[in-house]
């Protein structure tokens, strides 16, 4: 599979300036590249025909542009070939009935990123300041270059890193993503129902699992105010001047901070059930969204469900662990213990069955049906009847997601014997 962790830059001075330099002076060149593109009939050959012939020229371009020398090879050729990713990326936008132009030329401020391949670039995990490591760039505007890397976290095994792509944020701060392919570990073929787990994604709370815990939403409210804060004062300044740009850049930190939150907070939840378990269950999303309500809150949870969903994905590949859709219609509904139907609206918090008399916290109950469907669709052999049957937990373990996001585990009672 292909991996692209993603880690801070910590460049001195100077080194920020080579790589300004670097990127505007591989910016001017992919406008260039695109206007002689756009000569091009579009009848002279396939896209990667025609993308390929321009940066065939690369080598006598450098004769009249001097400046390119002092730019590794593949860096060059890489923003050439960005011209077909782009026109694809456009192509697909208009097959989804997307009103798109042409491909415009790119202003400074479009054109944050350059990528080395396969060569002049090398990473020293051990050798930066204050236990960093050191990212060892050939030909960054003419010279080698040794740049401070935080490595947070240990790259996963990996054969050879493939691309190196350094990204200036909006906030002004550099990082560095690493693309390399690993070998995905195997998911297991026999799976114990006890190793599995039904994830119910809520309006109100983010999870509620089939083992009783139920994960809060992250409470950005602090942020959200700072933001409005900041907003309120850019909408004051006057476009374009000196104190709007910095305003700017302080609103461009704040929307930074909350979305790398939220993507953390995901992420560490998706790494617990991923590791935790052999097969999580989540519910089809595209029916999901259409059956929740109300209209408002929907919208917005959707998003985040979409985004944690595809995060599930990617953990569980990493860490071979079966993620599985499983179809949403009438889990809320549905007794987990005598399958009857009734009918809830979205106030009532409580399950309780009129049949059979199963009383259990609605978002718990629609967990077991998510985790019952999922057996179904593996073949997991369940001999004990129903997930609530073999439940043993009798309450909800409420978690905070401020947990979550310092202990990188929802389970309370876990991490107070590990000291996490
Ligand atoms: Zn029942």
């Amino acid at each position: 599979m292909k991996y692209s962790p993603r880690f801070r830059l910590f460049p001195t001075e100077e080194q920020r300036d080579a790589m300004d330099w670097q990127r505007d002076t591989v910016r001017q060149l992919y406008n260039h590249a695109l206007r002689e593109f756009n000569k091009i009939p579009e009848d002279a050959g396939t896209l990667r025909q025609r993308v390929w012939s321009i940066r065939d020229t690369l080598p006598a371009l450098k004769d009249w542009w001097p400046d390119l020398n002092k730019v590794y090879s593949t860096v060059l050729q890489k923003a050439v070939e960005r011209i077909r990713d782009n026109i694809s990326n456009l192509g697909k936008l208009k097959a989804n009935g997307y009103d798109v132009g042409s491909l415009n030329w790119k202003k400074p401020s479009e054109y944050r990123s350059f990528t080395y391949r396969q060569s002049g670039f090398e990473l020293d995990t051990k050798s930066g300041p204050n236990g960093r490591g050191l990212l060892i760039l050939k030909k960054l505007n003419g010279k080698t270059r040794e740049i401070p890397v935080r490595l947070h976290r240990d790259l996963p095994a990996h054969e050879q890193i493939k691309e190196v792509t350094l990204k200036k944020e909006a906030t002004g701060a550099w990082y560095v993503s690493f693309c390399i392919k690993t070998d995905a570990p195997p998911k297991p073929e026999d799976i114990d129902s006890e190793n599995t787990v039904g994830l119910d994604l809520g309006v109100l709370n983010f999870v509620h699992d089939s083992d009783g815990r139920s994960v809060q939403r992250l409470d950005l409210s602090d942020d959200r105010e700072r933001l409005e804060r900041e907003q309120r004062s850019l909408s004051r300044k006057q476009h374009g001047s000196n104190n709007w740009e910095q305003q700017r850049q302080r609103v461009a930190e704040v929307h930074a901070r909350m979305s790398n939150k939220k993507q953390d907070f995901k992420h560490k939840l998706a790494h617990f059930y991923t590791t935790e378990y052999d097969a999580v269950f989540v519910e089809n999303l595209n029916v999901k969204g259409m059956l929740e309500s109300p209209q408002n809150a929907r919208n917005k949870a959707e998003v985040g469900w979409r985004d944690f969903r595809m995060i599930l994905e990617h953990h569980g590949e990493k860490n071979g662990c079966h993620v599985v859709e499983v179809e949403p219609r009438g889990t809320t509904k549905e007794c987990a213990e005598c399958s009857v139907e009734t009918q809830k609206p979205l106030w009532v918090r409580e399950h309780s069955c009129p049949s059979c008399g199963f009383e259990v916290d609605r978002d718990w109950n629609a967990a077991f049906n998510i985790q019952q469907r999922g057996w179904n669709r593996l073949g997991v052999v369940h001999s004990e009847g129903t997930p609530a049957e073999t439940a043993t937990a009798t309450d909800t373990l409420e978690v905070s997601a401020s947990r979550v996001v310092e202990t990188g585990s929802p389970c309370l009672n876990e991490s107070a014997t590990a000291g996490e």
